[in-house]
């Protein structure tokens, strides 16, 4: 038995580490486009002092570490590029404490989404947190790393705007809170200290271990209601947005479009989420939802459908299972999308750059684009299921994504949780004092490149 595996074993036990090809596979790929690459050892530590000594313990013997949440970013951040050690965080994902009244929660960092779903509903049904339409097995820390977009993202911003505390193992294995959680027993916000968070926000794990997070919820509201108002005009679309959001009426606002089946081609969908706590309330937010759009009703170039009760369920659903299944709906069950964060009135380029480039390539798409904020940006997915065994529809979806962070990088836009070559052209196109700050943080942070190697390195 090797030194390392025996090490690591003494810290988590034998049940919880593993050198076994078949489960070193797993942890080698995500469900995206990036070549797979296997680690070396697979841990599952289940507290904060286990990750700290199994940080340590590679730290000392120049080991890569990477942690691991759900592995549903899709853009292979979870990737051991350079073998070591996949950390995977699931087996701590208690949820440590819920203050009701300022509205925070405190989880473990391998805590999933649909855990923590489940445990608000039942014990604090008046609260929620901003959940993404990921499968339910991804984590919550997994997705503010990555700055992810939830339910609530609309109203409140990004999902890593939520955060109001950290608990982070550094790459030299010191353990360090970020917050008032440093000075005081309540993890409630990060202001009013410098803030520290953006050291490990929008990283990658390339700059500690995560280990608890403090985390805003919202008050959850007792009825849900869903409109589509539907158009064909993609240069449209920036203004119905935001129209909509000067009401400051609507929970979400997301963009769909697909061409499968046919019922739905060359149809842009405006999908409007409302609530309420009583049927007035709700009803008061629709009336003013349709006097702000009835311009377009009235010139006919756009129009509220009518939502069957199934379709209406189906859209209401959290995480949306629609979303889930279209990541399958290729044979070979491949499924990836670049998501870049645009400017809203980017909208109608973006969505022409789409079009085209799945004509180019002879792909399908399915696109989905959540509104940030009162329209301050937005994500645009450009995504791309693919046959994982037919290798020429994987190269012709290669080909397309990369051509897609070009188009968003040259609309203005950045994308969002890159793969390692878009991060390249991110960095190629930095200002050059940015990108070597980037860099002199990495090096003080992580002197010896262990955490999550391979991700946003410059050469
Ligand atoms: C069908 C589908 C729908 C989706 N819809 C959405 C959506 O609506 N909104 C959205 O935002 N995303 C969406 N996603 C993308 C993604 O699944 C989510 O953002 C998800 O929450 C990512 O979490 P994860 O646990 O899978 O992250 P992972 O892929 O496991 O990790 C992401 C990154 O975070 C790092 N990391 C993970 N845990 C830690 C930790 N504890 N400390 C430090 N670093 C860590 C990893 O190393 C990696 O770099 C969707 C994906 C799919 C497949």
């Amino acid at each position: 038995m090797d030194s390392i595996y025996k090490s690591l074993a003494e810290i988590v036990g034998e049940d919880y580490v593993s050198n076994k090809k078949e489960e070193l596979y797993i942890y080698s790929q995500d469900p995206g486009m990036m070549e797979p690459h296997e680690p070396d050892y697979v841990v599952m530590p289940k507290t904060t002092e286990e990750v700290q000594k199994i940080v340590k313990l590679a730290n000392e013997e120049k080991i890569p570490i990477v942690p691991v949440g759900g592995s549903m970013s899709l853009s292979g951040l979870v990737i051991p590029h350079r073998g070591g050690i996949a950390l995977d965080l699931k087996r701590m994902d208690r949820v440590l404490e819920v203050n009701e009244k300022s509205r925070y929660v405190v989880v473990e960092g391998g805590m999933t989404q649909g855990k923590l779903k489940a445990y608000l509903e039942r014990r604090h049904p008046d609260l929620r947190h901003s959940m993404p339409d990921s499968p339910p097995s991804s984590t919550v820390v997994g997705n503010i790393v990555i700055h992810g977009q939830g339910r609530l993202t609309q109203q409140y911003g990004f999902n890593s705007d939520m955060v109001t505390g950290l608990e982070v193992i550094l790459p030299t294995g010191e353990v360090c809170k970020i917050g008032t959680c440093s000075v005081s027993p309540y993890w409630f916000a990060l202001a009013p200290l410098p803030d520290l968070a953006g050291l490990f926000l929008g990283w990658f794990g390339t700059t500690g271990v995560i280990t608890k997070l403090g985390l805003k919820l919202y008050p959850k509201k007792k009825i849900r209601d869903v409109e589509v108002f539907v158009v064909e005009d993609p240069n449209l679309v920036p203004d119905i947005i935001y129209r909509l959001t000067h009401t400051e009426m609507t929970e979400d606002i997301v963009v769909g479009a697909q061409p499968y089946p046919l019922i739905f081609k060359d149809i842009l969908s405006i999908i409007i989420l409302i609530t309420g706590d009583s049927e007035e309330e709700v009803e008061f937010k629709r009336r003013m939802i349709w006097d702000v759009l009835r311009t377009y009703i009235d010139s006919k170039e756009g129009g509220f459908s009518m939502l069957p009760p199934d379709m209406k369920k189906m859209l209401l659903k959290m995480p949306s299972a629609d979303t889930i299944r279209f990541a399958d709906v290729m044979k070979g069950g491949g499924f990836e999308y670049s998501g870049p964060i645009i400017p809203v009135e980017k909208f109608p380029e973006a969505y022409k750059k789409l079009l085209e480039l799945s004509s180019k390539y002879g792909i399908t798409f399915g696109h989905s684009g959540r509104v940030i904020g009162r329209s301050h940006c937005m994500m645009f997915s450009f995504g791309y299921p693919f046959n994982r065994a037919d290798p020429d529809n994987i190269e012709r979806t290669k080909k397309a994504l990369h051509d897609t962070n070009v188009a968003s990088l040259d609309i203005g836009g950045v994308p969002w949780k890159p793969e390692v070559p878009a991060q390249k052209m991110i960095i190629e196109r930095m200002d050059k004092n940015t990108l070597e700050l980037m860099k002199r943080i990495k090096k003080l942070l992580d002197p010896n490149g262990i955490m999550n190697p391979g991700n946003w390195e410059a050469e």
